[in-house]
């Protein structure tokens, strides 16, 4: 696999859900990753990252900015309260806004700053203890205690699915909880599934090891 092959292999999802060309956006997942491969999808002139690590992120991110024009770095990873103003200098969106908590330390830091990231609602579709997320049935208040209490503007969720789950409903279920809200955006599907997301509506696809290779595990 390589970027190539990823981003014509997204070009003919498009095709096949009949979406405009260019409507999925595609995030290099590029966590863990040793610099030279994510140099190599730079320099072939990519743009659009995903890291899951605030602190990763920092001690990458920055000297890739300088070399790159136009970079852009989405969270996709878990957010503590006490990284937010650190996480507002690193990245263009924030994919995993799970709690109020955290939700009023955005807004404190976003009004302080007078810039606000892209943000979308992380949702634990599959209601397991172990993951973050909003669960399902909380997913309409949490957006309102979003947008009314905090002003944020809340711009889409993102899921990820179990993994011993056929993803496609979960995807399916994204999209109604997004349309029900009047939310734009969905950051859903990632090496094995990304086709399937398209197919149901992604507009943003979180895509690391098919493009970079494995990664190191541990
Ligand atoms: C690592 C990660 C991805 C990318 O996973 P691949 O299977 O390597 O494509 C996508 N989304 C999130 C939230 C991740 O942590």
């Amino acid at each position: 696999m390589s970027l190539a092959d990823i981003q014509e292999r997204i070009a003919s999802a498009e095709v096949a859900a009949g979406r405009a060309a260019g409507s999925v956006k595609l995030i290099a997942v590029s966590k863990v990753q040793p610099d030279a491969r994510v140099e190599a999808v730079l320099q072939q002139g990519h743009r659009l990252f995903g890291e899951n690590r605030v602190q990763e992120a920092a001690g990458k991110w920055p000297a890739f900015r300088e070399r790159f024009d136009g970079v852009q770095v989405h969270l996709i990873g878990p957010l503590q309260s006490n990284k937010v103003n650190q996480a507002l200098g690193l990245f263009e969106a924030i994919h995993t806004l799970d709690r109020e908590k955290l939700a009023k330390k955005l807004a404190g830091a976003v009004q302080a700053r007078g810039a606000c990231p892209e943000l979308f609602i992380q949702v634990n579709t599959g209601e397991e203890p172990q993951k973050a997320g909003v669960l399902p049935a909380e997913v309409d208040a949490f957006v309102k205690v979003c947008r009314e209490v905090y002003d944020l503007p809340v711009s889409g969720l993102m899921v990820i699915p179990p993994v011993d789950e056929e993803p496609s409903l979960h995807f399916a279920l994204l999209r109604k909880m997004a349309e029900r809200n009047g939310l734009a955006n969905l950051s859903m599907g990632m090496s094995g599934d990304f086709e399937r997301a398209i197919a149901l509506g992604a507009t943003h696809v979180r895509v690391g090891s098919a493009i970079f290779g494995e990664r190191m595990k541990g």
